[in-house]
């Protein structure tokens, strides 16, 4: 006879108090997690935060005036998965309040103008279609014009797969954009958040004059297990983190979020 029975049921955690970190997987109570910035107090990994904390973090009080707002996408390949393409659209505008995945605009850093564009997570997983890659370009020919340095903040699983060949080719759009940022001499930073991913790694995003990731950042092209799967070996341990990425001179530094604007600070200066 059994004294007892145990239910491996999962605990239900009521929405918004607690929060569960994506590395250490500790369940953190929320309010100690926003205090620092969204960052874990067990592991100090950091956790994705909106456009607008984003920009309350890095740009001065007030000054961040976002340029091309309304850029809408179009659907020309008519797509449809399990959803049809334009209505999945309506949706994430709907539920963000953005026209697309990517915003830009001019600020201040500690009194410095600079051309500031984010990926915005939320908005199909900050995929690459071709707004972005406008966006992108018109943020690099922003920066062109003023003599601003330009500063994007990545987080994005990749090319917008809605919209095919389309989205691919944003990857060589976005990258010639930037190419003419060097050959004026205007510096480009790129900061990478967990995660960044697909074609957006393998295009704007490593090729900043500084690359700059948050810690233990999931950074990458394809996931973990599609490369285990292809070279059928095991991957080492914190392969693709921040860190395993610092060690083996991928990007140039990892930086706390806290400490974000004042580094910002300090290289803009030095380009100066
Ligand atoms: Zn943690």
């Amino acid at each position: 006879m059994a004294w007892f029975k145990r239910e491996d049921k999962k605990i239900k955690i009521p929405e918004g108090l607690w929060i569960k970190c994506n590395y250490c997987r500790e369940i953190i109570y929320r309010k100690e997690v926003e205090k620092s910035s969204m960052v874990c107090p067990k592991c100090r990994y950091h956790f994705y935060i909106s456009i607008e904390e984003r920009i309350a973090l890095m740009a001065d009080e007030r000054s961040f005036k976002e340029i091309d707002r309304y850029i809408y996408p179009l659907d020309p390949l008519d797509f449809k998965d399990s959803v049809k393409y334009k209505e999945r659209l309506k949706n994430y505008q709907k539920s963000t309040g953005y026209a697309d995945a990517f915003v830009y605009g001019e600020g201040k850093i500690n009194g410095s103008p600079v051309i500031l564009g984010i990926f915005n997570f939320k908005f199909m997983g900050g995929s690459m279609g071709s707004v972005v890659g406008e966006k992108i370009l018109r943020a690099a020919e922003t920066s062109i014009n003023t003599k601003y340095p330009l500063i994007i903040v990545s987080a994005s699983g990749g090319a917008r797969m809605q919209e095919g060949i389309l989205s691919l080719m944003q990857m060589a759009k976005s990258s010639a954009a930037i190419s003419h940022l060097s050959e004026r001499g205007i510096p480009y930073i790129s900061i990478l958040t967990d995660p960044t991913f697909g074609g957006v790694t393998a295009s704007l995003a490593m090729l900043g004059d500084i690359i700059i990731a948050e810690p233990k950042a999931l950074i990458g092209f394809a996931g973990p297990r599609v490369v285990e799967q292809t070279i059928k070996q095991q991957l080492p341990e914190g392969f693709q983190r921040a860190e395993f990425l610092l060690e083996h001179g991928m990007i140039d530094m990892i930086v706390e979020r806290k400490r974000l604007k004042e580094t910002l600070t300090k290289i803009i200066k030095f380009f100066a």
